[in-house]
């Protein structure tokens, strides 16, 4: 008998009751502007920046509209100019390139391993040519951040993490998102906790937290944030620092902050989904597996496996014949962009850059989302059928 799988790849789980309860105590007050405020009220959002720069460790904590505007945000607070090259990683996803030319800046694409992480030897030969790094933790993984961090202090590169995959995630121990001079995440519905759209931004920087706030649109309303720094640094900024409105709203951030609480044991509940996958498409011939190093803490909403040095017909074969037995897989290496995926040789509007060894790999990356309405049962099939599928077309070969 021939197994097909039959649930949905983009259903998340619902929002949970106590969250339901929150953000029908918003609707019913109405205050739904994170400034509109009764008095003595802290508000959702606020306390929704002060428990999430706890949960972090980070000093200041502000709460907008997006991860894009999160990274957007950053870019502009630690003083990328239009005009300025900015070094960002070849893998990874729309809005990462996509922030850095909404500033007016230029993406220096840096190369990606077969880890999947960043090619930290590309990252040394280019430090020269910029001054900033945008480090996508794309789908998760985490490179060696103590060599990276060493790279780009010698070079004098500040560093801003992409943790859109990476909430919940650590490298030896110390969360993503604590080792650049500001990180943002993606509260959207695909990543680690869903309120349709939103971002957060973190940072112990307190110039940095200042401007990103009054860029965010906070008029002069800076007083009523519960994770930002003192007036005094406010009125250095204040001046010149433009408003550029992308704020969160008490309504999501409700939504969001038993979410927060509850994220450690969604994050077990991902890798246990995940270590069935990863177990399952083990030995099938032609795929490999991409190991997860042991000083790596991560979240396995997703999972990534490559089919190195296949030819394009045979990827799109595999991808057919698993799509018809219900298991949705997702080519980052395909020549169009589809959907959420596409390769950075699609970002026209940055200077066409050439990455040989990064091709092969980014050819063969293929990714399998996994939400946690799928069970280990299910993520057992779904391998199953991988493995079966993607055999019979290698050895066809
Ligand atoms: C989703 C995502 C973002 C941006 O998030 P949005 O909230 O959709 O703007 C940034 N980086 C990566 C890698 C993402 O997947």
């Amino acid at each position: 008998m021939t197994e097909i799988f039959t649930g949905n790849f983009t259903q998340q789980e619902p929002i949970p009751e106590d969250a339901i309860a929150a953000a029908m105590a918003v609707l019913q007050h109405g205050r739904i502007h994170r400034y509109n405020l009764a008095a003595d009220e802290a508000g959702e959002t606020a306390l929704l920046e002060r428990e999430f720069a706890d949960q972090t460790g980070a000093a200041y904590c502000l709460a907008v509209a997006s991860g894009g505007y999160a990274l957007a945000t950053a870019l502009r607070a630690v003083g990328v100019k239009p005009g300025d090259k900015v070094l960002t990683n070849a893998f990874t996803l729309a809005p990462v390139p996509g922030s850095i030319a909404s500033v007016g800046a230029e993406p220096v694409f840096v190369g990606v391993t077969e880890g999947l992480v960043i090619d930290l030897e590309d990252l040394a030969a280019k430090a020269d040519q910029a001054k900033v790094l945008m480090l996508s933790h794309m789908r998760g993984h985490l490179c060696d951040m103590e060599r990276l961090m060493e790279i780009c202090d010698d070079a004098g590169i500040i560093v801003i993490e992409d943790c859109a995959h990476t909430m919940g995630g650590a490298w030896k121990g110390k969360a993503s998102g604590r080792w650049g001079a500001v990180a943002a995440y993606s509260c959207q519905t695909y990543k680690h906790v869903n309120s349709g759209e939103g971002g957060l931004l973190i940072t112990d920087d307190e110039d940095i937290a200042a401007r990103a706030i009054i860029m965010s649109g906070s008029y002069m309303l800076y007083g009523r944030h519960l994770a930002a720094p003192g007036p005094e640094v406010f009125e250095r900024v204040k001046y010149d620092t433009p408003n550029i409105s992308g704020r969160m709203d008490n309504l999501r951030a409700a939504i969001l902050r038993p979410q927060l609480r509850d994220l450690d044991r969604q994050v077990q509940r991902w890798n246990a989904r995940y270590r069935v996958l990863e177990e399952g498409l083990r030995d099938t011939p032609g795929l490999t597996v991409v190991e997860r190093p042991d000083e790596e803490s991560f979240v396995g909403s997703s999972i990534q496996f490559l089919l190195l040095d296949w030819s394009p017909e045979k990827i799109n074969a595999a991808i057919a014949r698993c799509a018809k037995r219900g298991v949705e897989l997702k080519w980052f290496g395909g020549a169009e962009p589809v959907a959420f995926t596409s390769r950075y040789d699609s970002w026209r509007y940055a200077p066409a850059q050439s990455l040989p060894a990064s091709d092969r790999i980014l050819t063969g990356v293929v990714d399998i989302r996994v939400p946690l309405t799928f069970s280990e049962d299910d993520c057992a099939l779904i391998a199953r059928i991988i493995k079966s599928e993607v055999s019979s077309v290698f050895q066809a070969q």
